[in-house]
């Protein structure tokens, strides 16, 4: 990274400096009798005293830095803003961070609003009062700011609305900048427990939310590295919008288990967790693909999934609505004429197999069984991989003494040789007058299936549903991590 420091104004007291904003030729060659003392001056002052913080350890001793993706890729920003006020850490130190956080200082302004954009240079960020425009800093690289020039506890910082602790690096990305929030890992995980499952539940359920929030951003450092930061913001990581939905009670959680990690075999955990699992999690290598023995199917008997959103759920879809949504995701069919479904041990999704009228298969597997059917066009929400595919279809049987029986596929109806009956499960198959089991006939065209599904979330890991349930019930937060990760410990790095 280079790191090239080319001119600055000392906050909105120097703007008059600027009235021009110089790139690195003019300030060579500056004419401007006026400022060019100053700029000498503070130039000659930083190549000596460049300061060195190393902010979080500083604060937290070996507390760890989590980069967190604020506006990046589609959105990253022409124009990024800044604020903080007083009480909260007036002004900002400019720099660069290290690999590992340390920040390096190489100018201060006092203005409170700053704009960072894109430089005239390929690479470089300028730094702008907010308010006045009057230009205050150019850097070449990626350029880091951390709030507060005096002593504040803990400043915090304006981006957009939402409130921030630690500081943050901002990284050119055509003409556009990446905006990253580089924060200590306990700031941040206080900007995740209350988002994730809420600052007013149980606090047993908030610390197990903690330590899963926490070993999650550690063991997926590396995720977004291609935009430079480690987690974003979202459900694709953990929902993070820094400090505004902090409370007493979800800050006290993090607190009370402050450097507190899952361990599987002495490694930090991959600790999903999803809203609630319908009744059973999943083996992560019935949804994903990498085993993990730590993330096996928990039967859950903890759920209420009365309190839960989007805890019970049906679609009807028929084969129509099939053809439309497969060929709309790019599987060309020439009119689905079945669908059937294959479940795990837990009785989870596992896959669903698609035929169309030609005699073409088409075979969804693991996450992407549930995936396929979702359909914004039919407003289908597939919210968890727990659901059953029962087709409408009806079948008929006859038994060697005459009797016929129709039967819906959804509850068989079974018939003996002398023409008893009796139901059995979908599973079951069907009882041959013979006494033999033969599988159930699969559903063929003109079709209609009825999708009953329970839970909300991906079915790996921990349930947020039946951790609030288990700390209702005087179970601890470790008694909840050890409830829905096997053969795991908490422990410190
Ligand atoms: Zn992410």
């Amino acid at each position: 990274m280079s790191r090239l420091l080319f001119v600055l104004n000392p906050g909105r007291r120097g703007a008059h400096c600027a009235s021009a904003k110089p790139r690195r030729d003019e300030l060579r060659s500056s004419a401007d009798a006026q400022c060019a003392p100053l700029r000498i001056l503070l130039f000659a002052f930083l190549l000596f005293t460049s300061f060195i913080f190393p902010p979080f350890a500083l604060a937290q001793g070996v507390e760890p830095v989590i980069r967190v993706g604020l506006a990046y890729g589609e959105g990253s920003l022409a124009v990024a803003n800044l604020q903080n006020l007083d009480g909260y850490g007036i002004g900002y130190r400019l720099g660069y961070f290290s690999d590992i956080g340390e920040f390096f200082e190489l100018a201060r302004t006092s203005s409170y609003k700053i704009s960072m954009r894109a430089g005239n240079n390929s690479s470089t960020i300028v730094v702008s009062d907010t308010d006045t425009g009057a230009y205050i800093f150019e850097f070449e690289g990626n350029l880091a700011i951390l709030p507060s020039l005096g002593e504040v506890p803990r400043p915090v910082t304006w981006f957009r609305g939402f409130h921030y602790a630690g500081g943050f690096e901002y990284r050119r990305r055509g003409n556009n900048v990446t905006v990253i929030n580089v924060v200590g890992m306990e700031d941040y995980v206080k900007g995740v427990v209350p988002y994730e499952i809420g600052g007013g539940v149980h606090i047993e359920a908030q610390k197990a939310q903690a330590l899963c929030a926490r070993s999650y951003a550690h063991s997926n450092r590396r995720k977004h590295s291609t935009f430079g930061f480690d987690v974003c913001a979202t459900i694709d990581c953990q929902v993070y919008q820094g400090t505004k939905f902090e409370t007493d009670s979800s800050n006290a959680a993090v607190e009370m288990t402050r450097g507190q990690y899952v361990f599987w075999s002495d490694n930090v955990a991959q600790t999903y967790y999803h809203s609630s699992n319908g009744g059973s999690t999943e083996d992560v290598t019935n949804i994903w693909v990498t085993d993990l023995p730590y993330l096996r199917a928990v039967r859950d008997n903890f759920e209420d999934l009365s309190t839960s959103s989007n805890g019970r759920w049906t679609y009807t879809l028929t084969n129509e609505m099939l053809t439309y949504i497969l060929n709309g995701k790019g599987h060309e069919n020439s009119g689905i004429i079945s669908m059937t479904a294959e479940y795990t041990a837990a009785g989870n999704i596992l896959a669903l197999n698609f035929t169309d009228s030609s005699g073409k298969t088409f075979r969804f597997e693991k996450e992407r069984a549930r995936s396929i059917l979702s359909s914004a066009t039919y407003d289908v929400s597939i919210y968890s991989q727990r659901f059953t595919v029962n087709t409408g279809q009806m079948v008929s049987l006859e038994s060697s003494s005459g009797v016929t029986v129709r039967s819906d596929l959804e509850n068989i109806t079974i018939l003996g040789a002398w023409g008893q009956t009796a139901n059995v499960s979908l599973s079951t198959g069907i009882l041959g007058g013979d006494g033999t089991i033969s599988p159930i006939p699969q559903a063929q065209s003109n079709g209609t299936y009825v999708i009953t599904g329970t839970g909300w979330g991906h079915n790996v890991g921990m349930s947020q549903n039946g951790a609030k349930a288990m700390a209702n019930l005087g179970y601890t937060y470790v008694d909840i991590i050890q409830y829905y990760f096997r053969d795991v410990y908490v422990g410190y790095l």
